[in-house]
């Protein structure tokens, strides 16, 4: 039977990436959405393919609304919209909120925030039973910032995926008896290239000796949660924020 398509947002790399690998490994047909690296999207296709699965790369800004619907018209040119991974998101420099400029915060809310919500929007459109469709399930990429704050580093960020839960717990209700199911991943420190927008180089490394476990996580242990929330195993799993932070 066939598992359908999930869209992962930011697939080309990091977090995303990861999700994508075990989407296609656990039988869904996989848009790879990306922003401008195409050579890192292609890799991750050419991965995909390569290990007998099916997968497209879709450039598209999620802070730009047409350009989302070109990365849902990606999805439904392959089959049944089954999941999405709402996963693109950025940090801006660390710094303090007194040195904000509006800038900053209206591209970080635009792309972490209005993105995620406006892909979901177009994910509830093509799944909701309401609707006509067969269901399915929504995992957004929060952060463990949102709970933590992330003082004179990027409470912009923070405040961002405080939206995030908010918004998850919210849908989630909103469409609990409409077949889809609405999670939240908050991952602690993860080996990605984010970390180098944040312009301090020491970072990863002041913070490591805070995290219980004293190790930073690895994509693939965000990716493994992501995938068990998309499955039916999670059946019951709806309005949860999963905490993967190797217990900060
Ligand atoms: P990353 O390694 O920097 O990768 C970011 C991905 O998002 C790339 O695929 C990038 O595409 C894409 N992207 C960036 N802006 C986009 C836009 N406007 N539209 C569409 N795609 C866009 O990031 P990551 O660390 O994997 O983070 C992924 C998610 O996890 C984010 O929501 C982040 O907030 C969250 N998170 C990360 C950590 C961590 O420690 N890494 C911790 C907690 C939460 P290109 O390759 O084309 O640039």
């Amino acid at each position: 039977m066939p598992m359908g398509v999930v869209i992962v947002t930011g697939a080309s790399r990091g977090i995303g990436r990861a999700c994508a690998l075990r989407a296609a490994a656990a039988g869904y047909q996989v848009v790879v959405n990306y922003a401008s690296n195409v050579e890192a999207a292609t890799e991750v296709v050419s991965t995909i393919i390569a290990a007998g699965g099916r997968a497209v790369a879709c450039r598209g800004d999620v802070s730009v609304e047409a350009d989302i619907e070109h990365i849902f018209a990606a999805a439904d040119r392959m089959g049944t919209l089954a999941g999405l991974v709402n996963n693109a998101g950025i940090v801006s420099r660390s710094g303090r909120v007194e040195d904000y400029t509006i800038e900053r915060l209206q591209r970080l809310f635009a792309i972490n925030v209005t993105g995620a919500i406006l892909c979901a929007r177009e994910a509830v459109r093509r799944m909701s039973t309401r609707r006509g469709g067969k269901g399915g399930a929504i995992v957004n990429v929060s952060s463990i910032a949102s709970v933590l704050g992330s003082p004179n580093e990027y409470v912009d960020y923070a405040a961002s995926k405080g939206a995030i839960d908010s918004f998850t717990v919210g849908l989630s209700k909103e469409v609990a008896l409409e077949g889809i199911r609405v999670n939240a991943v908050r991952p602690g420190m993860i080996t990605t290239d984010i970390h180098e927008a944040s312009g301090d180089p020491g970072r990863v490394e002041r913070i490591r000796p805070t995290i219980p476990m004293q190790r930073i996580g690895e994509p693939d242990e965000v990716a493994g949660a992501v995938l068990w929330l998309l499955s039916a195993e999670a059946s019951y799993c709806t309005g949860s924020l999963l905490t993967i932070s190797g217990g900060r």
